[in-house]
């Protein structure tokens, strides 16, 4: 058996590696390293999928959350809500732009911003809820839009972890994560869902002018070429990074199907496990697991991981520390105690590997292997 990893791009890249090599040639020999072709073809390819009016391509999905909060004229001291359970790069760009970071606690069971917090958190300086659809799922859209439109607030999704999935609102009508709120963000880091060979990410929205905003601010707010209207940020999409995306693109529910299918078999394997809490799915939600993330109860995590990694089994903790409790984001506002939730699940959360390309029988190992160990 080969050697397990966390992703394994490796095998990804080698089923689809004439058509990507072939895109990537294509680049080469036309020299348009920057705006090229591919960059706008792959840009209208993911609108369209998505059914979204506007994707413009950045530079990384930091850059993508950084940019929306500039689009939408967002001033110093204003209000950003945000979940205390996530990758930092959400409450970063909040800090950058000298706007105050608001962290609210998210739901045990989803991982996801809690509607019910994100109220009580708003004052007459929020200006905008940042929802995260951590994991792969997308956070409650429903309840956060109508707060949203109850208070004035825009809305910025990061779907840096769930591109592709669907939302199912109420009335029984479905949209793709990103696309709800005001703006939707994503990253095309390579482990991510879609993942491009380094670097990217892109912005969507269904408003034209903010599309035009977007694309002005991540070009130097440049509005024609040397005429700069406002203070803007360099940040493209390589062509070469759209021409390998847009490839990609076209196995992306192919790549959700078989992520659920792992889900799926590790959830049979560990579902009567006492000590262990399989991810539970939101009734509202497709789910596309960028990770599969288990709860454990009375395990050693530490002892745990140590055990897995001689077994040859990789596992990782998303996110070891809360953004509160951070050296960087420390604030007088949040001691420790502040997000219990939020804190529980930093201290028993645990990823297992999760991509594409398992073999039957290196996922029954992993399985077995977690389940003889907890068990
Ligand atoms: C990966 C990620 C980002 C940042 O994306 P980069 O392309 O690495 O800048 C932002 N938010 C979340 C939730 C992420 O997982």
């Amino acid at each position: 058996m080969s050697e397990i990893q966390m992703v394994d791009l490796t095998t990804q890249y080698n089923r689809i590696k004439v058509e990507i090599d072939n895109a990537i040639q294509e680049v080469l020999s036309t020299g348009k390293f920057i705006k090229g072709p591919q960059v706008k073809q792959f840009e209208e390819n993911l609108a369209r999928y998505l059914e979204v009016k506007h994707v413009i391509g950045c530079a990384n999905g930091t850059d993508a959350l950084q940019i929306a909060m500039m689009a939408l004229g967002l001033k110093e001291g204003d209000e950003v809500i945000t979940a205390s359970f996530t990758y930092v790069a959400t409450a970063e760009v909040i800090a950058l732009l000298r706007l105050k970071p608001v962290l609210v606690e998210v739901n045990s069971a989803t991982f996801t911003i809690d509607p019910e917090a994100i109220e009580k958190a708003i004052t007459e300086k929020t200006k905008a809820i940042v929802p995260v659809h951590l994991f792969g799922q997308c956070a409650d859209m429903e309840a956060i839009m109508k707060i949203a439109a109850k208070y004035n607030l825009a809305v910025i999704e990061d779907t840096a972890q769930a591109i592709g999935a669907d939302y199912f609102f109420s009335d029984g009508s479905s949209k793709k994560a990103g696309t709800i709120g005001t703006i939707g963000t994503t990253s095309f880091f390579p482990s991510k869902n879609l993942g491009c060979f380094g670097d990217g990410g892109a912005i969507f929205t269904n408003d034209d002018a903010l599309e035009k905003k977007i694309r002005m601010i991540a070009n130097h707010g440049q509005s024609v070429q040397y005429v700069h209207d406002e203070i803007g940020v360099n940040s493209r999409l390589d062509t070469l990074q759209a021409a390998v995306l847009d490839i990609k693109l076209k196995y992306l529910d192919d790549y959700a199907a078989r992520r659920r299918n792992v889900a799926d078999y590790y959830d049979q394997v560990f579902m009567d496990l006492k000590n262990i809490q399989i991810p539970v799915r939101s009734p509202n939600s497709t789910h596309v697991f960028h990770q599969y993330t288990l709860q454990l109860r009375n395990v050693n995590r530490n002892e745990l991981r140590e055990k897995l990694a001689e077994a040859g089994v990789p596992s990782m903790i998303y996110y070891p520390i809360p953004l509160h409790l951070q050296n960087a984001y420390k604030d007088d506002r949040y001691e420790q105690g502040a997000f219990p939730i939020t804190e529980a699940l930093s201290d028993c959360v645990l990823s297992l590997p999760i991509h594409t390309e398992f073999t039957e029988e290196g996922l029954r190992y992993i399985a077995e292997t977690v389940k003889k160990m907890i068990g």
